[in-house]
This record gives C-alpha cells, sequence and structure tokens, in this order.
C-alpha cells in the first residue's frame, strides 16, 4: 500500500535497524529478490500476532514482542525440517505508536540475526484498532527431506526436542498464578515464555537423519501429538511418566499443574518427531549442540487414526482438552 510521509519515516527507520541482505534486492523497492539455493524447495509459513489476543503490551516488553513474533514463524520452518532465510514483516499500528514499533523492530531484528534470516520488506499501514503484527518467513529445504505431519509409521517412537511447560508456566506467572515465588525460577520461566528459542538446528538435523515426521509444539503435547496421528493415520501412546516437563515449572507449581501446563498449556516452540527407535542414538547426538532429545511415547496402529492416549506408572492418564483455542 502507498504509504504516507510519516510511513516513509517510519519504514527507513525500521529498515536503519535490520541488516540488508547480501544478496538480492531488499527494503526500498517495490519487491523483494534472492536466488534459490540449487535443489531445494521454498518452504513458507506466516503468522499473524494481534494485540489483545495474542499479546498484551502490559505483559511483554516490545523487544520481547519483536522476537517472539520472529520466533512462532522460524519454529515452524525449523519443524518443516527447513532452514530460514527471508522474511516479509507487516504492521499495523496507531498513529502513536511508532516508538512501540521501533522497539518491537529490535527484537525482531535481533532474531534475524541470531537465525540468519533477512527481513527483505513489509508493509506499514495505519489503523484505528489493534496492534497488529504478522510476518511471513521464507525458508528452503532439500525437498526429499521435509518433516511432515503425515509421516509418523506404527512401530515409530515419538520423542521430544528440550522441555515441555516451561512457558505456560512464565504466563501462568504473568496471570497472577499463586506460587511458590523464587525469584530466578520465575526470571527462568517468564523467559521460556518471552524469548522461546525455535530449534532452528534440530529441525533440519532431524530430518537429515531420516526422521520424516515432525511438527512444532505451539499448543501442547497432547493437541500436536493429535495433529500427527490424525495426519498420519496412527495412533499414539504417550508415557507420560518420561515427558521432561520443566523443572522450573515442577518446583514452583508442583508435578501434576506442570504436567497440564506441558500437556495441555502451549507456546514451548519445542519440536514433536515420529522416527525410528534405532535412529534415536544418532538422533541425540547430532542435536546435542542446540538441545535434548527424549522419547515420550509410541506410534501404533490404528483403524480410524488420530487416537492420542496415555499412560503414567502403567495406569491410564486422562489427558485435558489441549490447546489454545482460536475461535
Ligand atoms: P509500496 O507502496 O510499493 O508497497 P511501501 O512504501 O509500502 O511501498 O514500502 C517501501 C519499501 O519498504 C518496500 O520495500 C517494502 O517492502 C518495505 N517495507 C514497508 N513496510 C515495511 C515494514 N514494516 N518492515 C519491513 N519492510 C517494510
Ligand atoms: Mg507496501
Amino acid at each position: 500500500m502507498t504509504a504516507g510521509t510519516d510511513e516513509f519515516a517510519l519504514i527507513n527507520r525500521l529498515a536503519w535497524l535490520l541488516d540488508p541482505p547480501t544478496h538480492g534486492i531488499g527494503i526500498g523497492d517495490d519487491a523483494a529478490t534472492w536466488s534459490p539455493t540449487p535443489g531445494t524447495v521454498t518452504v513458507a509459513t506466516t503468522d499473524m500476532l494481534v494485540e489483545g489476543i495474542h499479546f498484551r503490551l502490559d505483559w511483554t516488553t516490545p523487544e520481547d514482542l519483536g522476537w517472539k513474533a520472529m520466533a512462532v514463524n522460524l519454529s515452524d520452518i525449523a519443524a518443516m525440517g527447513a532452514r530460514p532465510r527471508h522474511a516479509l514483516v507487516s504492521i499495523a499500528l496507531k498513529p502513536d505508536q511508532a516508538g512501540i514499533v521501533i522497539e518491537i523492530y529490535k527484537g525482531i531484528a535481533a532474531h534475524a540475526r541470531a537465525s540468519g534470516t533477512f527481513v527483505v520488506g513489509g508493509d506499514t499501514v495505519r489503523t484505528d484498532g489493534p496492534l497488529t503484527i504478522n510476518v511471513t518467513l521464507l525458508g528452503e529445504a532439500d525437498p526429499a527431506l521435509i518433516l511432515r505431519r503425515d509421516g509418523a509409521r506404527p512401530g515409530d517412537v515419538l520423542a521430544i526436542t528440550g522441555t515441555a511447560g516451561g512457558s505456560a508456566a512464565g504466563l501462568a506467572l504473568l496471570s497472577g498464578e499463586p506460587t511458590d515465588s523464587d525469584p530466578d525460577r520465575s526470571r527462568r520461566l517468564l523467559a521460556m515464555h518471552h524469548r522461546p528459542s525455535p530449534r532452528l538446528h534440530a529441525g533440519p538435523a532431524l530430518a537429515s537423519l531420516g526422521a520424516r515426521c515432525g511438527i512444532d509444539i505451539s499448543d501442547g503435547i497432547a493437541s500436536e501429538a493429535g495433529h500427527l496421528a490424525r495426519s498420519s493415520n496412527v495412533a499414539i501412546v504417550i508415557d507420560v511418566d518420561a515427558v521432561p516437563f520443566h523443572p522450573d515449572a515442577v518446583a514452583m507449581f508442583g508435578l501434576e499443574r506442570a504436567r497440564t501446563l506441558g500437556l495441555n498449556g502451549g507456546e514451548d516452540y519445542e519440536l514433536l518427531v515420529a522416527l525410528p527407535l534405532s535412529l534415536v542414538d544418532r538422533a541425540r547426538d547430532a542435536i546435542a549442540s542446540e538441545t535434548t532429545l527424549t522419547v515420550i511415547g509410541r506410534v501404533v496402529q490404528d483403524q480410524h487414526g488420530g487416537l492420542v492416549t496415555a499412560t503414567s506408572g502403567g495406569l491410564p492418564f486422562t489427558l485435558g482438552a489441549g490447546g489454545y483455542v482460536a475461535f
């Protein structure tokens, strides 16, 4: 859209915060260009964050918000086994929010730099409504090594990177849920919520080792396992005792609540993958520089597909209703 004088000034300030791409055309022309790496497919994802729905400006710093707007998209790219390359960022703001947007872009620029992503364009518009940020992330992958949701096979194990429940525990702290409030633990859990680290190395590494099925955990393990099970037409059995719940979440909220936060909470941005048991040791080594890999369940045959059940101490464990419901 054609921007007014104020918008041009703002776009210039935003562009100044971002690293220009090393090749091709970036911000400042009618569109961006780049050359795809030969032999790769383009992997594209987009995610929109709306004030009051996805974030609250009294709960997050604008810089953390920018980091997170990138994180949610980078995580989807990693979950496909792909590498991020370019991003387009569109914002709708009220006239008095330019200062906040500049702070948001500091977080976007930091995560772009940390992940090797170039922001090469976007759009800036005025609104009377809530502050809205949309990031479109474009990455690339070897087409034979994509991690899809429909690739789980009976006999595979289900494994998770990192820990579960840390981000939801951070959100519970922000919501004022009563806890044993140790300041160091609180700080760590809030960081899990505000500054998630998408598994940018683990995604492609697991894919090139031979994993064929993966998803990122934006909505809690139970809900994401359900997506894998339905897409792959299999059933999944989760061993709740094996799930690595975040130790600070367990210490602050107790095991039972930490389990709910990890299984039914969200925004951990870890990866949930299905892979043959024979690959697990090598997979663990391959991602050890970034994070851990823990087997938490198994994939079994299912006539109807999509069933996710759980056990704890050898007994059936009821998985609560999962995930964030948008509508
Ligand atoms: P046009 O009217 O041709 O779309 P704009 O004035 O909207 O041009 O944008 C000018 C340049 O700035 C383009 O390269 C566009 O991609 C970029 N741009 C605009 N807004 C943003 C933004 N919020 N973040 C990054 N780049 C942006
Ligand atoms: Mg435009």
